[in-house]
């Protein structure tokens, strides 16, 4: 089903795993611009060594590098039906830039949490080190500790997942992001979803609030 989606949420609100679900419920690829960057940086691209440092730290990567990824991204023959963009736009500058090549959103999807429900749950977040599948040690565990279902990769801790880094990323959600939510209810596609006590009951409140 053709649907342009955004997922928008603070880091570790459930973004990757929801927007994973919701990519195979309805057929169409999800563009992580994280997982696009930490590709990179294994690689030793100019552009994963240009991010690594802002990644570690937890601050943004600079917006023309995000837009120049996207846009390449996008132009790729399985998005022509439609994508899920999960943890970009992370910016005004970076929707403006989405808005000005004419790309239009059905939804911007909001996974609404509290800070404190986050840093508690970041410390149990894995993510697999060859494919970027996410787990948690308790809300998801792998079939095999320390294996990825999907590729048999090893299951890693984010080096950005370290408390102190978790609550930079925090302010830099609240400070640059969470704009994006007025911009988006402006154009009258903001969607927020609570975050619920499952994986499955979050994917439940969002199907229901995209009407499907
Ligand atoms: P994520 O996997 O979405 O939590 O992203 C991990 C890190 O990658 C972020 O903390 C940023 O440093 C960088 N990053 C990912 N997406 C973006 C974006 N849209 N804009 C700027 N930085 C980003």
């Amino acid at each position: 089903m053709g649907m342009k989606l955004i997922m928008l949420g603070a880091p570790g609100a459930g973004k990757g795993t929801q927007a994973e679900i919701l990519s195979r419920k309805l057929g169409i690829p999800t563009i992580s611009t994280g997982n696009i960057l930490r590709a990179a940086i294994q690689e030793g691209t100019p552009t994963g060594l240009e991010a690594k440092s802002y990644m570690d730290a937890g601050k943004l990567v600079p917006d023309e590098v995000i837009i120049g990824i996207v846009a390449q991204r996008l132009e790729q023959e399985d998005c022509q039906e439609g994508f899920i963009l999960d943890g970009v736009p992370r910016t005004i500058a970076q929707a403006e830039a989405l808005d000005a090549a004419g790309v239009r959103f059905d939804h911007v999807l909001s996974i609404e949490i509290s800070d404190q429900e986050i840093e508690q749950r970041m410390s149990g977040r894995r993510v697999c080190r060859e494919c970027g599948a996410p787990y948690h040690v308790k809300a998801r565990p792998p079939k095999v500790p320390g294996v990825c279902d999907a590729c048999g990769g090893a299951l890693i801790q984010r080096p950005d997942d370290k408390a102190e880094t978790v609550r930079s990323r925090l302010q830099v959600y609240h400070e640059q992001t969470e704009p994006l939510k007025d911009y988006d209810a402006g154009k009258g596609v903001l969607t927020p979803v609570d975050n619920q006590d499952t994986i499955e009951g979050t994917t439940r409140v969002i199907m229901e609030a995209l009407g499907l």
